[in-house]
């Protein structure tokens, strides 16, 4: 089994200097980020490590191959919600503009409405909630997750990850999650989120990237074929 470890990613000062979210909360909010990358290497091994015995256990109530299929997943959606969350903090929020504020303006009918949505969807979450392309609808969608491994929505890339998890505003606020989404968008970098949606759009079931269909950024993952 090709084994990929990983190492965990330096998301640099910016995030440990936000308004409102405090350097203490993010320090140990990057301590859980760095334990889903430890455990994600150790799942790795342990799959590599199957034995005959193993795979002849495999059993839906308890085996160890579910086990380790499970907490894959779990560890994974750790790893790339945080990754995403991280990198577009620590910067100044406002209302979006360039594509991205065109694109959320097309599929919402404006900033307010769309961060109504989300917020909403936040508050009725209990891990986290996403804004996601859908490559196969060729528009945004906020969707809801109870956890880092659910709900699972194939040929969607998420551009936007808000952590609804407790330990991502406790600390600061208490349990009024609602002032952390506020603040949450206050230090947004809508420039990351831009470059994600534009990496999206490269996908080759994009009209608008037909030319550029070669450079194909979904690998035919989206399930188009063109
Ligand atoms: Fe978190």
């Amino acid at each position: 089994m090709n084994i990929q470890k990983r190492d965990a990613v330096d998301f640099g000062d910016a995030i440990l200097k936000m308004e409102s979210i405090s350097e203490k909360a993010v320090q140990e909010h990057l301590k859980l980020y760095k334990g889903y990358v430890t455990k994600y290497n150790a799942i790795q091994e342990s799959l590599g490590k199957l034995t005959d015995e193993d795979y002849a256990g495999a059993n839906q109530t308890y085996s160890l191959i579910r086990e380790l299929k499970v907490e894959q997943t779990f560890a994974w959606g750790g790893i790339v919600n945080h990754e995403i969350y991280f990198a577009h903090l620590g910067g100044t929020g406002g209302s979006p503009g360039g594509d991205i504020g065109v694109q959320i303006k097309k599929d919402f009918g404006s900033y307010e409405a769309y961060k109504k949505d989300m917020k909403a969807t936040a508050l009725a979450a209990r891990g986290w909630v996403w804004t996601a392309w859908n490559h196969g609808e060729g528009r945004l969608i906020n969707y809801l997750g109870d956890a880092q491994n659910s709900y699972p929505v194939w040929g969607a890339t998420p551009i936007v990850a808000l952590d609804t998890y407790e330990h991502a505003y406790f600390m600061d606020f208490g349990a009024d999650r609602g002032s952390y989404i506020d603040v949450f968008f206050d230090n947004m970098k809508w420039d990351v989120v831009e470059r994600s949606m534009g990496h999206c759009l490269m996908c080759c079931c994009s009209e608008k990237m037909e030319s550029k269909k070669d450079d194909c950024a979904c690998g035919g993952s989206c399930g188009h074929d063109k």
